[in-house]
């Protein structure tokens, strides 16, 4: 059975204490391969690896930096048939969408910050003839980079990427439930000849890996992508030592259809198919997902009749089929969580007008986790299913009659990450952007994305912003120099 390994200075090695734990494919429900359980003593070899290589990275001139990142955005590339087929399988979804969406970003995240690297540059505040400041921009040092399952190596990237560009070295800890892509990364950083230590990457899981090194001194700034609980448990631990830190969490995200944006025939199959796609990509793993929809009552049975309609169509199966819409969910235990609300919207007096049932696929799929696309309707605002992140294949639709109610309805609940409005009113969108309580707005668009804006959430969606010149300000200490002429 395959072993994944850590890598740290420059090297691909075992965990110190030899401790594997299964690492299962959720299109099977079978182990295919093992993950190292790291823990402190590989924690503490990498920490001394990044420590040694620190100053040479940070003193290398951006230009520098900025082509070896980019040889790894194009190494990325070149493997990108390998690195689809290893998120298909480790992660159950689409091996289409792991082309051409994790695959895709992944190269396009490292590609983006090696160019910022190259154009980063500092404030300068004149004093006239008294004297001047100027703002230096240095790296923290040692950070520490913790990313989720959903989009493994995308969201990896995301984070490691303005990171390095930035002048840091980095031990990453990708989620233990999908870390085939960052092992097959650690080749690839070996292949274009990454200075040693200056990435760390140690797998395993929250408690004996993740949770060392955000406590651990030397490491500066903790940039972290997962739930809420866990960003808050993380936070608790991190304030106190006033280490620098950024929270992408959870979100339960609005998506608003006014009557007015789907008048003709061709413009409702247009957002119809927008709204499937933003409630249902990647199996609804997808922290910006649509799952709460609301409909303006005049369109509403029209809309519910083609939504039900196209969700129905998702075509179900084997995540490495081309074929293949809707894969499996990432573990058993998230597949058995997602299904308990299925549950629970019946329990709260929901209808399920589609999906609701976990599904037993023929042949190599027999034991996978998968669950049909399911859209339930008849579930006020205030109940769990409406209220809680499922983060599945699970959307509630609801009619509303004015704009203020749906803006209370969408601003109701305790996250706020990203909403889209759906309306060829300009002013109406304008006015209801101002008073979104989230930290994306997409306005007759979903998760139409450009790399320079800041992302991220408000309220229990998270603290900070990544993306841009606001993630390389984050992974950067800001000094003034005050000179007196
Ligand atoms: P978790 O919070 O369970 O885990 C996220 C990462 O943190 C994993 O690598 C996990 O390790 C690690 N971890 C767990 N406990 C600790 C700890 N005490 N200290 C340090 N690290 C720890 O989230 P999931 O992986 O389940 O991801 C799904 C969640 O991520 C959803 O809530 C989703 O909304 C959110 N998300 C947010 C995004 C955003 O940009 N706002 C984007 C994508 C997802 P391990 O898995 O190995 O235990």
């Amino acid at each position: 059975m395959k072993k994944i390994q850590n890598y740290i200075n420059g090297e691909l090695i075992a965990p110190k204490n030899n401790h594997y734990i299964d690492n299962y494919e959720p299109a099977t429900g079978q182990v295919y391969s093992l993950i190292p359980e790291s823990d402190k003593d590989d924690l503490e070899h990498a920490v001394q690896s990044a420590d040694k290589a620190q100053y040479d990275w940070a003193d290398m001139p951006s230009e520098d930096r900025s082509m070896l990142l980019m040889k790894l955005a194009d190494a990325i590339e070149k493997a990108s048939e390998e690195l689809a087929k290893a998120e298909a399988i480790d992660n159950g979804k689409p091996i289409s969408f792991a082309r051409a969406v994790d695959c895709y970003r992944s190269a396009a995240n490292i590609r983006f910050f090696a160019n910022a690297a190259t154009q980063y540059s500092s404030e300068c505040h004149d004093m006239g003839n008294v004297g001047v400041n100027y703002t230096l921009r240095q790296p923290i040092g040692l950070v520490g980079c913790i990313s989720p399952w959903n989009l493994p190596l995308y969201l990896f990237t995301w984070k490691i990427a303005p990171a390095l560009a930035s002048g840091n070295c980095v031990i990453a800890k990708p989620s233990e439930i999908t870390p085939m892509s960052a092992y097959i990364f650690s080749r690839l950083c070996i292949e274009v000849g990454m200075p040693k230590g200056v990435i760390n990457i140690l797998h395993g899981s929250g408690p004996s890996i993740g949770a060392p090194l955000v406590e651990h001194d030397k490491i500066k700034a903790i940039s972290f992508t997962g739930g809420s609980s866990t960003g808050k448990a993380i936070a608790s631990v991190i304030a106190p030592k006033l280490k620098k830190y950024s929270l992408e969490l959870g979100g339960k995200n609005p998506t608003l259809v006014f009557a007015d944006s789907c008048s003709t025939e061709e413009d409702l199959q247009s957002i119809v198919s927008e709204v499937v796609r933003s409630a249902f990509s990647n199996q609804g793993q997808i922290c910006l997902c649509g799952s709460r929809i609301y409909i303006e009552k005049a369109k509403y049975n029209d809309f519910k009749k083609l939504f039900v309609e196209k969700v129905e169509q998702l075509l179900i199966g084997d995540p490495l089929e081309e074929s293949t819409q809707h894969g499996a969910l990432v573990s058993k235990q998230h597949r058995d969580k997602v299904y308990s609300y299925i549950e629970l919207a019946k329990k709260e007096g929901g209808t399920i007008l589609c999906g609701g049932n976990k599904v037993k696929l023929e042949g190599r799929c027999s034991q996978g986790y998968f669950i049909e696309p399911t859209v339930i309707e008849g579930l006020s605002s205030e109940c769990r299913v409406n209220q809680e992140e499922i983060f599945g294949p699970v959307c509630t639709i609801q009619p509303f009659d004015t704009e203020n109610e749906v803006l209370q309805k969408a601003n109701g609940t305790e996250y706020g990450l990203a909403t889209s409005v759906w309306s060829k009113d300009i002013s109406r969108c304008h006015r209801l952007s101002t008073k979104l309580d989230f930290g994306i707005v997409w306005i007759n668009s979903w998760l139409l994305r450009d790399l320079r804006t800041p992302f991220g959430g408000m309220k229990s969606s998270g603290m900070g912003r990544e993306g841009g010149l606001e993630a390389m300000r984050f992974f950067t200490e800001p000094k003034n120099v005050c000179i007196k002429y």
